[in-house]
């Protein structure tokens, strides 16, 4: 088994031993009572795709690790790119919604919204099947009536390496690994061959440092927090003892 498989090998065994945000303890009358704390989780999300050139590469990376992420697609790039989609479903990722055309979701009409975010939802059933496909709103910026349209959770982010600027591979890992915490979303874009190197090696690092990843829906259920429609998702900590 290689280094990158036995990291997340022991990050499911640890998530496994340990209850959503309670210490466990051994049974009465067993050996000393050992105390195992649930693991530092984050969730890495890529927005924007799919892009074949570095879509591709990044699953594959991901799959070497065994670690899943959360793709949040564009409607109009899934054409074409239906191979991808399947590949990230089977593979275990979450799927969600970037609307049709990378447009801001505020001030938009309902016929509008739906034909962003109603159209990519059809796509992806089309493909996949029924499913919870999450939304997540171009540049963070959704209204009230959109949160009342969007029918899920609204997945925003706690770290932003602003991967999109330039392609500094070691400014971009440092700008995540030096301020991921746990509970974190951490946003990237999976259209740059910089953000798909840089994000393969900050799950190493991660891993290296003791932190799980999980996708968004994950990162919920192990803390706990049941996702409710319209409401906006920053981090997802664990709950103050
Ligand atoms: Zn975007």
């Amino acid at each position: 088994m290689s280094r990158k498989k036995l990291a997340a090998l022991l990050c499911v065994l640890a998530l496994v031993m340990a209850l959503p945000g309670q210490p466990q303890t051994a049974p009465a009358g067993g050996p000393a009572a050992v105390t195992v704390d649930s693991p530092p989780l984050v969730a890495l999300t890529f927005d924007d795709g799919p892009r074949s050139s570095t879509t591709g590469p990044l699953l594959d990376g991901l799959a070497l690790r065994e670690v899943p992420a959360t793709f949040f697609l564009v409607g109009s790039r899934i054409p074409g790119n239906e191979d991808l989609v399947r590949r990230m479903a089977a593979e275990g990722h979450q799927i969600g919604i970037h609307t049709y055309d990378h447009v801001e979701l505020k001030g938009l009409s309902r016929g509008a919204f739906d034909l962003q975010v109603g159209r990519t939802r059809a796509l992806l059933t089309g493909l996949l099947g029924e499913g919870n496909y999450w939304l997540r709103p171009p540049y963070g910026l959704i209204d009230r009536q959109a949160e009342g349209w969007c029918g899920g959770p609204i997945i925003l982010w706690s770290v932003d390496p602003e991967d999109w600027k330039d392609d500094n591979i070691d400014r971009i890992v440092s700008a995540i690994v030096d301020r991921a915490r746990d509970g974190d979303i951490i946003l990237m874009h999976d259209l740059f061959p910089s953000s798909e190197q840089a994000a393969l090696r900050v799950v190493d690092a991660l891993l290296a440092k003791g932190f799980c990843f999980v996708t968004v829906e994950q990162l919920m259920a192990e803390r706990g927090v049941a996702p409710e429609a319209g409401r906006e998702y920053r981090k997802i900590p664990l709950p103050e003892k």
